[in-house]
């Protein structure tokens, strides 16, 4: 019997299933609303319509599914199967594997988001060849999973590589975790939007208001971007800014895992022209000479797809390793 797997990213606003052969190829795929403000019932429901329509789309039987993956926003236990809390979905200590595997069948695993996608870049993107690597994603937080020798390194209770919580100046601004001067605090997505709406509040950018049409709070990481793209040298500075701090980052991840590589991922990535050069400078003159040598930093491959691809190498990752 030819046997398959399954991953299911679930989203704030969206639910992605797919449904892969044995090689993590996507036979079939299908989207749903997460419709999160109607509780925690109904998204498990959409989530397993989804799987429904993605096995009924191939014309796949649950007993051919040989696992279940699924990507989450955290924070969740892992090894438990329950999603803690998450601030975009209504739900608090679910036992979601518990719940899928009953009205599924499928024996199920749960990785949060960012892992999720450190495995896809590894087992289907930019980390294909190296068996040790880290991957940052810089969206409106920053999270990111290592893989040392093949395998995810998930820590005791399921809470390493919090790299976006990693302090890089005690005196730098709030961050949404309570401390002061996070990684998150200063190159995210949120932090560089932040930035925008204080420099267009205090009329050092017109260029940036224009674009928002004159609504201040309508500023975000996207038209400061565009304000940059247009040659707004405070628009250029904040992301400047933002890539020195991501910079200090990296060198820290490069002093720590000594990995061959590290692979960044997430929505801010695609400015990654405006700031990627300074944070590369900075980097490089954090990192010590010995783990700088090995280490490559590449774009994330899976674009789009990170999020299923992941959700399918959580579902496969020991057969991966297996069969390399
Ligand atoms: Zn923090």
């Amino acid at each position: 019997m030819k046997e398959y797997y399954l991953g299911l990213d679930l989203g704030g606003t969206k639910i992605l299933a797919g449904l892969a052969d044995a090689q993590g190829n996507i036979i079939t795929r299908s989207r749903k609303e997460t419709e999160a403000e109607l509780g925690e019932d109904k998204i498990i429901e959409n989530m397993i319509e989804t799987i429904e329509e993605v096995l009924n789309k191939a014309g796949v039987s649950k007993e051919q599914v040989r696992t279940l993956g699924i990507g989450s926003p955290g924070p969740l236990d892992a090894k438990k199967g329950i999603i803690i809390e998450n601030s975009n979905l209504p739900w608090k200590n679910v036992q979601l594997v518990k719940k899928m595997e009953t009205a599924l069948g499928i024996n199920t695993l749960l990785k949060n988001d960012a892992n999720a996608a450190a495995l896809g870049e590894k087992w289907f993107g930019a980390g294909k060849k190296v068996d040790n690597m880290v991957y940052l994603t810089i969206s409106t937080g920053i999270g990111g999973g290592a893989i040392i020798n093949k395998e995810l390194f998930s820590g005791v209770n399921d809470n390493a590589c919090e790299i976006g919580h990693t302090v890089i100046d005690p005196d730098g601004p709030l961050c949404g975790c309570g401390n002061h001067g996070c990684l998150e605090s200063f190159s995210s997505g949120t932090s560089i939007g932040k930035r925008a709406r204080e420099a267009a509040a205090a009329g050092k950018s017109k260029k940036m208001l224009d674009l928002a049409d004159n609504i201040i709070e309508d500023i975000d990481a996207v038209i400061c971007a565009q304000a940059a793209y247009q040659g707004d040298q405070i628009a250029i500075d904040i992301f400047e800014k933002a890539g020195y701090y991501l910079g200090i980052g990296l060198g820290n991840v490069v002093n720590i895992f000594n990995t061959e590589m590290i692979i960044l991922g997430g929505g801010v990535m695609k400015a990654s022209d405006l700031f990627l050069d300074q944070a590369l400078k900075t980097m490089k003159d954090i990192a010590l000479p010995g783990p700088l040598e090995i280490v490559t930093v590449k774009e994330a491959e899976l674009g789009s797809d990170i999020g299923l691809m992941g959700a399918i190498a959580v579902a496969m990752e020991d057969r991966l390793i297996k069969n390399e």
